[in-house]
């Protein structure tokens, strides 16, 4: 795992210069998912909508996992987030397209009363903090209890992220270790991680690879169904912080598809 990678400030430049693009990045997306849909026309698919909600403090970096899967980037000054708002996310699994509904947050807490409005019928609650911020780590239990108080879907699954890993070991607040015990008590799917600052492919994969193990599972929940098997669990892999869904699962027949839509 990568520990202290730091990036120049002359990248982080770079990449706000492309925010300006981000309406026609949006149309090509759009473009992209009509044709991908319009292929798919002759061939069996099995779609799944779901809920996924992000939830923890402000400034730990929830907006930016949002725009880090949705546009590729990422933005040093990122306007704060009002209250709640959506995304759509569409990541293809063979013949199996899992639609989620991506819930951002505002982790101020004059908005605690509006947010726990929507944890109604969530399927994954993804709670981030961020390395550098003890307290934000102490109030993943309030955002618990609040989920679990809001929420009447009892198969709820939960992850836990740990944003900002590109920090230097001087800043963290929370080892790696702290982060993944409480994941495992309190029975979380997975824990990681993560950085959206860090540009680098490895990166990237890191954070795609959390909602790529949702559609993986839902994927083979489908599977079971359709096999009729038993099993339903969902293995927390604490080896390598990855949920292990299908072993037989090839990374190569993959392909992703990506729909951005700000809804409110
Ligand atoms: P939110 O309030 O939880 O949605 O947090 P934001 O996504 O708005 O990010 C808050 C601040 O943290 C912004 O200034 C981001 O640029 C910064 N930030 C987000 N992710 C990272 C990261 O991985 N590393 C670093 N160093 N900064 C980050
Ligand atoms: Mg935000």
């Amino acid at each position: 795992m990568k520990e202290d990678n730091i990036l120049e400030e002359n990248k982080d430049n770079e990449e706000n210069e492309n925010i300006g693009n981000l309406e026609e990045d949006e149309n090509s997306k759009e473009m992209e998912i009509y044709e991908i849909e319009h292929n798919l026309k002759d061939e069996t698919v099995y779609e799944k909508s779901i809920k996924v909600i992000l939830l923890g403090d402000s400034m730990v970096g929830k907006s930016s996992i949002i725009r880090r899967i949705c546009n590729g980037d990422f933005q040093n000054s990122i306007q704060a987030t009002i209250s709640i708002e959506y995304y759509n996310y569409l990541v293809k699994v063979n013949n199996y397209i899992v639609r989620m509904q991506i819930w951002d947050t505002a982790g101020q807490e004059k908005y605690d009363s509006i947010i726990k409005n929507y944890f109604q019928s969530t399927d994954f609650a993804i709670y981030v903090y961020s390395i550098d911020d003890k307290k934000s780590f102490d109030r993943i239990k309030f955002w618990i209890s609040n989920t679990i108080e809001n929420n009447s879907n009892n198969d709820m699954k939960n992850i836990l992220l740990g944003n900002k890993k590109d920090l230097s070991e001087n800043s963290r607040k929370i080892t790696y270790e702290e982060g993944e015990n409480f994941a495992k008590e309190n029975k979380f799917v997975m824990f990681k991680e993560i950085s959206c600052k860090d540009k680098s492919q490895e990166e990237i994969n890191n954070i795609l690879d959390v909602f790529d193990n949702i559609a993986k599972y839902y994927y083979k929940l489908s599977k079971q169904r359709s096999s009729t098997l038993e099993s339903e669990s969902f293995d927390y892999e604490a080896s390598n912080s990855i949920i292990e869904l299908s072993k037989n699962y090839s990374k190569k027949k993959k392909e992703k598809i990506i729909k951005k839509k700000k809804c409110c």
